[in-house]
């Protein structure tokens, strides 16, 4: 399905469906300006995303080859059939800090880091190998690598009468990528802003401060003009992104205080543990029956909030053995 949104320049959005996935859709939007076209994030590599952009693209008389492809981040739903842009007249943009951390994810080393973190917080040893199985990030992963045009915050790309800024607005992944259209006041958002869910927030290897860095974006892409903002997931009208904005601050600090009042209730727990106590849309389903994939993303999240308190200096970690294995535990300061 493709719908026109914009007359000047002339934006499309292909709707692409993420069956089986929370997330429901992604919304690829096609730009169209003097001959040349951009498209901007891909879909999961599997047959229905596939299927969708080709018939989109199709229908806008583009191919991947003669098109261009600017990618926000590093899930897959943003760039699982990036390959398919990797010829002939095509160049793929997206972060290089993000396009490393793809290959190193590729090769596996960023995930055995990733799996060590999730131990040291108490994740369960068959829990993680269960989650890993249904992980979107192996399981639709692209199946080959591809070059980049590497991007760093600031940097303008031209394509036909269009100027794009690539500006990093790091936080939902290390370092995310809008995409604004400065003369005509229009932001790309990626998953930086949704509308209708609230982006995931997590833990990675090697990353530090992932929700205040989140936080301090949130207010950044505020001081920009912007007329028109359209979000890579579901709706994307409806309230401002002041109004969205402030909803989003909202979720994070009741977050903040739940785990706070967790600790308090609970001293010693770990970072499993207070995700295991905090209040979660599971789909009718409890803590031990959710799916582990699930479950992986709610203990990243609660970990993105533990570290945000720990910086505050509102919660202090300790250490215990667990089936000889080194556990974190968390603590409030009249509790050490
Ligand atoms: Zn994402």
């Amino acid at each position: 399905m493709v719908e026109l949104l914009h007359q000047d320049p002339e934006i499309y959005r292909i709707d692409i469906p993420l069956k089986g996935n929370a997330l429901k859709n992604l919304n690829c939007y096609v730009l169209k300006s003097e001959g040349e076209s951009v498209v901007i994030d891909t879909g999961f590599n599997n047959v229905d995303c596939k299927k969708a952009l080709d018939a989109g693209l199709d229908e806008l008389g583009i191919s991947m080859d003669k098109t261009n492809l600017l990618i926000t981040h590093l899930h897959t739903d943003h760039c699982g059939l990036a390959p398919g842009f990797s010829c002939g007249e095509s160049r793929i943009y997206m972060s290089k800090t993000e396009h490393d951390l793809i290959r190193k994810w590729r090769y596996r080393r960023y995930r055995r880091e990733m799996d060590a973190m999730f131990r040291l917080e108490g994740f369960p040893e068959e829990e993680l190998v269960e989650a890993a199985k249904r992980n979107p990030m192996i399981v639709y992963a692209a199946d080959a690598d591809y070059d980049i045009v590497p991007l760093r915050d600031g940097d303008k790309i031209r394509i036909g009468g269009l100027t794009f800024t690539a500006l990093a607005m790091s936080g939902h992944t290390p370092e995310h990528m809008c995409y604004y259209l400065e003369e005509e006041k229009i932001m790309f958002l990626g998953d930086h802003i949704l509308f209708d869910i609230t982006p995931n927030i997590t833990v990675w290897p090697g990353v530090k401060h992932s929700l205040s860095t989140y936080l301090t974006n949130l207010h950044r892409i505020l001081s920009y003009d912007i007329r028109f903002a359209y979000p890579s997931h579901r709706g994307i009208s409806g309230k401002t992104l002041e109004q969205r904005a402030g909803e989003i601050v909202d979720h994070h600090s009741r977050r903040l205080n739940e785990i706070l009042k967790i600790l308090k209730e609970y001293p010693g727990s770990s970072g499993y543990e207070v995700a295991s106590r905090l209040t979660w849309s599971l789909h009718g389903e409890t803590w031990e029956t959710a799916p582990k994939r699930q479950i992986w993303f709610a203990v990243g999240e609660t970990l993105a909030h533990i570290e945000y308190l720990i910086d505050m200096e509102k919660v202090f970690r300790g250490n215990k053995m667990v089936n000889g294995q080194q556990v974190h535990t968390y603590f409030l300061e009249n509790q050490l």
